[in-house]
This record gives structure tokens, sequence and C-alpha cells, in this order.
């Protein structure tokens, strides 16, 4: 099969592969019809991880079940399905809580807990940026679309950031009638933002400095915020009579810049600190890594962000961090696309065969005007 394959700093390869075999007996194959390139993705393509040249990358999968261990009784070859980035074994600790993220058996990696497709530190698991994709614990994990075609531009956000989005508005204990702040209007910012506007939010204010993601928060009702025309901080407080919102969600993380580019990593968290209320929630699913070795700053190098934890103690704030657990809300989220309340498909500015994915990571990665949401297609060809 053709996989699209890490290949060191800002390369990515098409390459054969073998397809994907059963090999427990809880394992289905995937047949994938839509997968996408993430901003998680690109911290790896810009060689800001420990990833292993060679490793087939793609977390945000779904398409068609092509073949079922013996073990499989639920999931039935034909279904169309989303999987989760998560890759979970449903029977731990804290897959019973519900923290799939967090899966206690999945990782074999030291200090690590929670498995997924395609990533550094996540697992030795395959990515399905690529024609197949082997499902650990599929009765488990995956989650059953309505049969056809329709909506597959929406159910395709699925697998992470439509829920990451929303764990985002989760983590900060948002309340209806909330006005709510997100930094970061890339793909998982403003699938935080229509969460947040779904669940009732009075007012959402969606910074970044991007002028055509700015316009999509525009256009699905929130409130843009530049910060390259000022400081965003002061923007949220002129707009909220200097009280603050009620809650943010931080969907950039650490590479977080200036308007110049360069990187500060605790930026964006003093910005939640300073532009929430006293009292108020900070959800952070932007990713914050313990090793760093491109970071700026020695302490970064080993994960220490310092971030204005005197203000946040001070203003009695509270903060949710982590990955998100998308099978708490994928059913949810699925049922609230097919009943025409969700849209996230909104964001998707490219539907490329895989033959065009160097290109596509290319683009997307330099935040190229118009480059919002890559789709990737691996049964068309180019
Ligand atoms: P992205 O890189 O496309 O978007 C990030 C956006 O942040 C960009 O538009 C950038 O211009 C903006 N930005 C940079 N500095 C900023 C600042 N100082 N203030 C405001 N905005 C700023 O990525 P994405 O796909 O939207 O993902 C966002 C983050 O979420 C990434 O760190 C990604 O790894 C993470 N993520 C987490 C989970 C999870 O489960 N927790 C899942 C998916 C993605
Ligand atoms: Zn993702
Ligand atoms: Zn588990």
């Amino acid at each position: 099969m053709k996989a699209i394959v890490y290949r060191g700093p800002r390369q990515v390869a098409v390459e054969e592969r073998p397809d994907p075999k059963i090999e427990q007996p809880g394992d289905a194959i995937v047949r994938i019809t839509t997968t996408n390139i993430c901003g998680s993705d690109l911290h790896m393509y810009e060689g800001r991880t420990s990833v292993e040249e060679g490793k087939i990358l793609g977390h945000e999968n779904m398409g068609i079940v092509e073949a079922v261990g013996p073990g499989i009784s639920r999931i039935k070859v034909g279904d169309r399905v989303s999987v989760p980035f998560n890759i979970a074994c449903g029977t731990c600790r804290n897959c019973i809580g519900g923290w799939t993220s967090f899966c206690l058996r999945t990782n074999p990696t030291e200090g690590m807990d929670g498995a997924a497709y395609g990533y550094a530190n996540m697992g030795p698991y395959d990515g399905g940026q690529a024609e197949y994709l082997r499902v650990p614990y599929a009765d488990f994990n995956l989650l059953e679309l309505p049969p056809g075609t329709e909506h597959e531009n929406d159910f395709t956000m699925l697998s992470d950031i439509f829920p990451t989005g929303w764990h985002g508005t989760e983590l900060a204990r948002m309340q209806p009638g909330d006005r709510v702040v997100v930094y970061g209007a890339g793909p998982v910012g403003l699938l935080a933002a229509h969460s947040a506007m779904i669940r009732g939010a009075s007012q959402v204010f969606v910074v970044d400095k991007e002028k055509d993601r700015l316009d999509l928060a525009g256009k699905i009702g929130a409130t843009a915020v530049d910060f390259s025309r000022g400081d965003p901080v002061e923007q949220v407080l002129d707009a909220t009579g200097g009280r603050g919102a009620d809650c943010g969600v931080e969907a950039v993380g650490y590479q977080a810049h200036d308007p110049s580019g360069d990187e500060h990593p605790e930026l964006v968290l003093d910005n939640l600190v300073k532009s929430v209320r006293s009292t108020g929630g900070i959800g952070v699913v932007g990713v914050y890594v313990p090793e760093d070795p491109g970071a700026g700053s020695d302490a970064a190098k080993e994960g220490r962000i310092g971030f204005d934890y005197g203000t946040f103690f001070a203003k009695g704030q509270h903060m949710g961090t982590g990955q998100a657990p998308v099978m708490r809300y994928n059913r949810h989220l699925r049922d609230l696309i097919i009943g025409g309340r969700a849209q996230p498909s909104f964001l998707v500015s490219h539907e490329l065969p895989l033959s065009e994915a160097v290109e596509g990571y290319d683009r997307f990665d330099k935040r190229e005007a118009g480059w919002t949401k890559v789709l990737l297609r691996p049964s068309e060809s180019a």
C-alpha cells in the first residue's frame, strides 16, 4: 500500500509499505477513505519531537472496515467508522474512568500513559495517512457512522479535532451564557469556538494573527482578535468591561509565538491568565512536552514553562490539561452533525490524493493563506 512516512525535519515521502495484517484477535483493518493532516503532525514535521524516521504518520482517520480478527463481535466488515486518535484497551482503570487518552496498557513508552496512531512517544503504532490501518481493540475503539458518503468532511473531524475543541471547553468548565476566549484559530481553536457556540456561549473571542483563520472565526459568529494589531489581553478586557472572559481555551501549544514569529512557550498561558476573570477556568488542549531539545531556553528544553503561576493563584483560576479522550464526546458530536446542529467541515480548505500530501504538509506548515485544514483521500490517485 501507499503511505506517508516521516523522513526527517520538513521531509515526508509517499512510500510503498506492506498492507497491515490482523495481529491480535481484537484487531480490525480499516480501508481509509479520509485522513487529515493535523497541527500536531507539524510538531513532528518541524523536527520538534523524537519521532523516528520511517514512521507512517496520521492519527485523524476514518474509513470502511475491511477485515476483523476472531475476537471481534460488534464491528462488521463493511461498517463505516471513525477511528478515535486514542488507542485504548477499554479495561484498564483510566479507560473505565472515561480517560481513554491515558490508557494504562497500550503505550509501552516509559512514563507515558495513552497511545495514538503515527505519533511521537505514543507507542509503536503506524498511522493512517495510508491506504489501510490496523486498529487494536477495535470493538471498543471504533465509532460507527451511517453508511454511505454523506457528511464525510464533517465526520472526519470526529477522530480528533472536534472532540479536542469540545474537550477544551469542558476542561475550562464552560457554562451556557459564558463569554469564552480561545487562543489559536487553527483547526482546534476554530472547533473549540464552534463547540462553545453550540454549548450556549454568549460571546466567543478567537485570538490569532492569520487573517484567513480569523475570517473563519468571524464566519461562525465569533469575535476575531488579531494579536498582530495590539495586545490581545487589552482587546479582550476592553470588550468585557475590564472584567475578562469567563473562561478560556488554549489551542496553540508549546510553539506559541509573538507577532514577529519568535517562540515564547509561556506567552499564551500568561495571556489566558490575564484575559480570564478571577475564578474562571482555562482548558489547555494545545500540546506541551516534557522534553523539547529545540526550545529557546534551557528550562523549556526540559518542559519547564515559566508562566505567571502567581497571578493564576491570586485569581483563584483552575486549569485542565492533556490529550482529549475522544470517545467521551464523539457519539454526541456525531449526532449533532447528523441533526444539523454542528458543521465542523466549515474549516476544510483542501482535499488531496496521497500523492499530493508532501506539498500539503509544506504549505499547511507555512500557514499559507487559505490552507486551514487538509484532508487526504488515499483511494484517489493524482
Ligand atoms: P495549528 O498549528 O494549525 O494552529 C495553531 C494556531 O495558533 C496558528 O493559527 C497560529 O497562528 C496560532 N498562534 C501561534 N501563536 C499564537 C499566539 N501567541 N496567540 C494566539 N494564537 C497563536 O494547530 P491545530 O491543529 O489547530 O492544533 C493546535 C494545538 O492543539 C497544537 O499544539 C496541537 O498539537 C494540539 N492538539 C491537541 C490535541 C489534544 O488532544 N490535546 C489534539 C489535537 C491537536
Ligand atoms: Zn490531530
Ligand atoms: Zn486502557
